[in-house]
């Protein structure tokens, strides 16, 4: 009786945590400008499913690949082991699926086994690969610490996870075989009907029922942390990468957002009568230049930021990183992340000085927020600069981010509000402005079409 009750008190409270952070990751999301979604949903789901369900990019690399959708279908696949797991914590049941689907039920946990097995050998690849062979794109100035540590974490959780199904599992097939009350013949599961009794084989009833609570509990309490450690971690992509694919932009790679604000003043330029009358202009309400902060990237690029899995691959083809420029699309994504979760924590501290009565930042916000502080305390100058817009990054991507889209609103906000930028840009911006062209010619643009 005392477990059930346990059962419920952690669950309840495992829950509530979690929903409470995910709350917040949604606010933070929100945070962002809005910015329609459009073309059509059949091509947002046929993304979704290739890109984050069927893993498609990431089959550029295949070993790697195959070991990573080890741990990602084991992982999916053990929650269905977690229904069980929480029917039974609830009512005091024993494996409460096994009578009513017979046979299905042995080939279902056999196949969970399998997959855990296969994922136990991919983990520790993955930590040979991480810690051992000194991948470079693990290694950049940006991975230092927390980042570091929290990709070895989530991989010593994995094996804490099947640490705990194969006792659980190994220890209920020998308690089977010794006919103990309450373990209910299930069948042979492929990989604990053996290795149960390898490991546990000749130990007494209690020792066993010991082993296999040990497992259940084990198995219980690493899904709950992973719960509530996936918001604080690059490892949100599990659940972010569906709907960041689903939302992605379906425009061409390499199409620039127009800015409307521009356009309306380069019309006005070319068709003086067309241009609205200085009441219309101010009725309108201060546009946004580009972004300076959190608040005026799309919600999608916010969204984007915390799906960064911080794997590197953008940063691994980016030519800026290649050729020793700071550059590093990785970290613009992991700065984003890091100045939205500052943002979040000052927002949640309520103190009037981050919401003073005239904010001194250059660009509004909704929220009335100025902590003082902006994106560029985090993304330095050189850094934006050095990007060459090649889109490297962008088709690099295993989750569909668009660490370029962020750079150009950087640029736009470096350019159009504070006037500043390289030096060596200006002769490119004067000969736009004066001849409408890259070039200081005289020509007209379209006089090649002649
Ligand atoms: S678009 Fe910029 S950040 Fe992306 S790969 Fe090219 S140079 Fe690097
Ligand atoms: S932006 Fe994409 S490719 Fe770059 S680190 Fe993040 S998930 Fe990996």
């Amino acid at each position: 009786m005392i477990q059930p009750i346990v059962f419920i008190v952690v669950t309840i409270t495992a829950f509530g945590l979690a929903f409470v952070q995910y709350k917040r990751i949604r606010r933070n999301v929100l945070l962002g400008q809005d910015e329609a979604i459009e073309g059509p949903s059949s091509e947002r789901w046929r993304n979704m499913l290739l890109v984050a369900f069927g893993q498609k990019k990431m089959f550029k690399n295949w070993i790697p690949a195959i070991f990573h959708l080890f741990i990602y279908v084991a992982f999916l696949l053990t929650q269905i082991e977690l229904i069980e797991i929480l029917v039974d914590g609830a009512t005091g049941h024993h494996r409460i699926f096994a009578e009513p689907l017979g046979g299905f039920y042995t080939f279902l946990i056999s196949f969970i086994e399998i997959l855990s097995l296969l994922a136990f050998v991919a983990t520790i690849i993955f930590l040979a690969r991480r810690n051992l062979l000194k991948v470079p794109r693990f290694h950049k100035p940006e991975m230092k610490g927390w980042p570091f540590k929290d990709a070895n974490l989530i991989l010593y959780g994995e094996i804490l996870l099947i640490i705990g199904i194969f006792s659980m599992n190994g220890a209920d097939m020998v308690l089977q075989s010794m006919g103990a009350e309450g373990y209910h013949q299930t069948g042979a599961f492929a990989v604990s009907s053996w290795l149960g009794p390898t490991l546990f084989g000749g130990l007494d009833a209690g020792t066993l029922m010991v082993i296999e609570r040990f497992g259940w509990w084990l198995h219980v309490l690493v899904v709950y942390a992973f719960l509530n450690y996936l918001p604080i971690s690059k490892h949100l992509h599990i659940l972010l990468a569906f709907p960041n694919t689903y939302f992605a932009r379906l425009t061409p790679r390499g199409q620039m957002k127009n800015m409307p604000e521009i356009q309306k003043e380069v019309a006005a330029m070319m068709n003086p009568e067309a241009a609205p009358s200085s009441t219309e202009s101010q009725e309108e309400t201060m546009p946004v230049f580009g972004a300076s902060d959190v608040f005026h990237l799309s919600w999608r690029d916010l969204l984007a930021a915390y799906t960064c899995t911080e794997c590197g691959r953008c940063t691994a083809e980016c030519p800026a990183n290649i050729t020793g420029k700071k550059l590093s699309p990785r970290k613009i994504m992991m700065d984003v992340r890091d100045r939205m979760e500052e943002v979040s924590k000052n927002i949640d501290s309520k103190d009037p000085k981050f919401f003073p009565e005239s904010p001194q930042t250059m660009l509004p916000n909704k929220l009335g927020y100025d902590d003082g502080k902006n994106l560029f305390d985090y993304i330095s100058r050189e850094e934006i600069h050095a990007c060459t817009t090649c889109n490297a990054c962008v088709e690099a991507c295993p989750v569909l981010i668009n660490p370029l889209d962020i750079i150009l609103q950087l640029r736009r906000y470096e350019i159009l509000v504070e006037s500043s930028g390289p030096s060596d840009w200006l002769p490119l911006f004067n000969s736009l402005e004066n001849s409408q062209s890259a070039w200081a010619m005289s020509t007209p643009r379209d006089a090649w079409n002649q």
